[in-house]
């Protein structure tokens, strides 16, 4: 089958697999559209099991000599990956915006090189694993980090580059080798990343491209029983087939899942900065799984802060992602924009005060308006559920017990939001909410030696510095008695 090479952007970008090492076709393809405008970007290789297999069979031939290198030898070449990453700012920007919609001054001036760093640091990281032991009276206790084997790693559309690093970098530094199935509505960065890795030296079979649809290339990787490790990023209910397919071979899973976070503005903060910070969920259309979208509110300040975020609202500029004045892009695919519409056509006939928005934007057939929705009633799906587009949510609180039960009222608890300039205040509120990460005056920082992950329905186990190693590696206590060497 010939190689399928697009132009997207004015970047070439394999659409085809990356399997041992070698650009492998499909006969069965799919199209990949551009959110912005609906033209066809790509016809991509369509993956299912026999790709899978022999994606996961090069990846176990390649495991024993990759492990042996040791973090030392690994350490070069991945450091050379990531500057090869550094090096393609422009492509990988330009290529990520026209596949999801992501604004493209984000991702020339942050993703992309976060993205090298996820790689970089991991590498710098794994130098420092070795040597810890554990003395007692009678042992010691040699703790080693041994990798895993072959890690399946299933990636989101919405920050693609990101989220696939994030799990490729620990994963390869660790000494273990993988299998990226990239998501269907953005696989192209994905593709170029495999290039990159190839040029740094990263040997065949090492890391290894399974393009394709979710319910069959995916649900193969995820129940592929030759597997040690499945990092998935995605949906909850996704997580749930994997979390059964991986089940049946005991295979240890790491998910990282949906949020409906909620975003406290106590009466003493900074409201300025608060609303501005509000607004600022609305970036990217909202298609952000640490978003915080249920906005809770102090009873006393509500009239006064609803006016400031109303003004920082109008300043998020709906267009197309590539005008650097744009701060809310298109919704990824005509399927999502429906479901995006139908939580709030369906939050209206229960009764909700649309304060603004609601509707299709002007700028085309993806784009949808910033909406804010007042009135929810907790058992409201709109309160309840993910929308994962630019819909929040507005409702006030009286106190500190009511508003942690109201932010914990959903199945939820990946990240929360809280503004106040009260230090015990801040810190006894943000102890009360369940949530992996909780931003206090801030917002949507991630510190890489930091943990990351959501509690409930929002994940299973955290990741980020010593954390991803957890997950990579088999961890190993040799216990030597100490008097028997002489
Ligand atoms: P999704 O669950 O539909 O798809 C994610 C990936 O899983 C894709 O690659 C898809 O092809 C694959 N997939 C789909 N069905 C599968 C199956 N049966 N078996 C194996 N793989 C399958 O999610 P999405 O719509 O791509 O992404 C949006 C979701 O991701 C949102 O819920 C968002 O909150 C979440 N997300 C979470 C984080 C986080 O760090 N917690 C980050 C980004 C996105």
């Amino acid at each position: 089958m010939a190689a399928r090479i697009a132009t997207v952007a004015g970047v070439e970008v394999s659409a085809d697999h990356y399997i041992d090492g070698r650009r492998v076709s499909s006969a069965d393809r799919f199209v990949d559209r551009s959110p912005i405008d609906g033209s066809d970007l790509a016809t991509v290789a369509a993956g299912a099991g026999a790709e899978v297999d022999a994606a996961v069979e090069a990846a176990r031939r390649a495991f024993p000599a990759w492990a042996a290198l040791g973090p030392d030898g690994r350490a070069p070449i991945l450091r050379r990956f990531a500057a090869g990453i550094e090096d393609r700012v422009k492509d990988l920007a330009a290529v990520e915006t026209a596949d999801n919609g992501s604004l493209l001054a984000g991702n020339q001036h942050r993703v992309v090189s976060r993205a090298a760093l996820n790689v970089s640091y991991f590498a710098e990281h794994a130098l420092t694993l070795g040597g810890r032991t554990v003395n007692s009276p009678e042992v010691r206790n040699h703790v080693c980090y041994d990798p895993a084997g072959v890690a399946a790693l299933i990636t989101p559309w919405n920050a693609p580059l990101m989220l696939t690093t994030w799990k490729v970098g620990p994963a390869l530094a660790a000494g273990n080798t993988v299998v990226v199935k990239p998501p269907e509505w953005a696989p192209l960065t994905c593709s170029l990343l495999a290039d990159i890795a190839e040029a740094a030296g990263v040997p065949p079979g090492v890391l290894n491209v399974v393009q394709g649809i979710g319910e069959e290339a995916g649900a193969a990787l995820a129940s592929h029983q030759d597997i040690d490790r499945v990092s998935f990023t995605g949906s909850t209910d996704t997580a749930r087939l994997i979390g059964q397919a991986a089940a049946r071979s005991i295979t240890p899973t790491s998910m990282e899942l949906g949020g409906k976070s909620p975003f406290i503005v106590c009466a003493d903060a900074d409201l300025a900065a608060a609303a501005q910070t509000v607004a600022g969920q609305y970036v990217n259309a909202g298609q952000v799984c640490l978003a915080g979208t249920r906005i809770l509110v102090e009873e006393s300040i509500a009239d006064e802060f609803l006016a400031l975020v109303r003004a920082a609202a109008s300043h998020m500029t709906v267009g197309d992602p590539r005008d650097p004045a744009t701060r809310v892009g298109p919704l990824i695919h005509p399927q999502h924009f429906e479901r995006v519409q139908g939580f709030v056509d369906r939050a209206r006939l229960e009764g909700v005060d649309v304060l603004w928005g609601g509707e299709r934007h002007n700028q085309g057939q993806l784009y949808f308006q910033p909406t804010l929705i007042a009135g929810a009633r907790r058992d409201q799906e709109i309160f309840q559920k993910e929308v994962f587009g630019p819909v929040l949510t507005w409702n006030t609180f009286a106190s500190d017990d009511e508003v942690i039960e109201v932010a914990n009222a959903t199945k939820y608890g990946l990240a929360a939001t809280l503004f106040s300039r009260d230090e015990a205040r801040a810190m006894r509120i943000a102890s009360g909410v369940v949530a992996g990460t909780v931003w206090v005056n801030c917002f949507f920082i991630r510190e890489l030696a930091a943990p990351f992950g959501g509690s409930r329905e929002s994940g299973i186990g955290r990741e980020g510095g010593t954390w991803s190693f957890d997950f990579y590696c088999d961890i190993k206590n040799i216990a030597v008695r100490k008097d028997s060497f002489v």
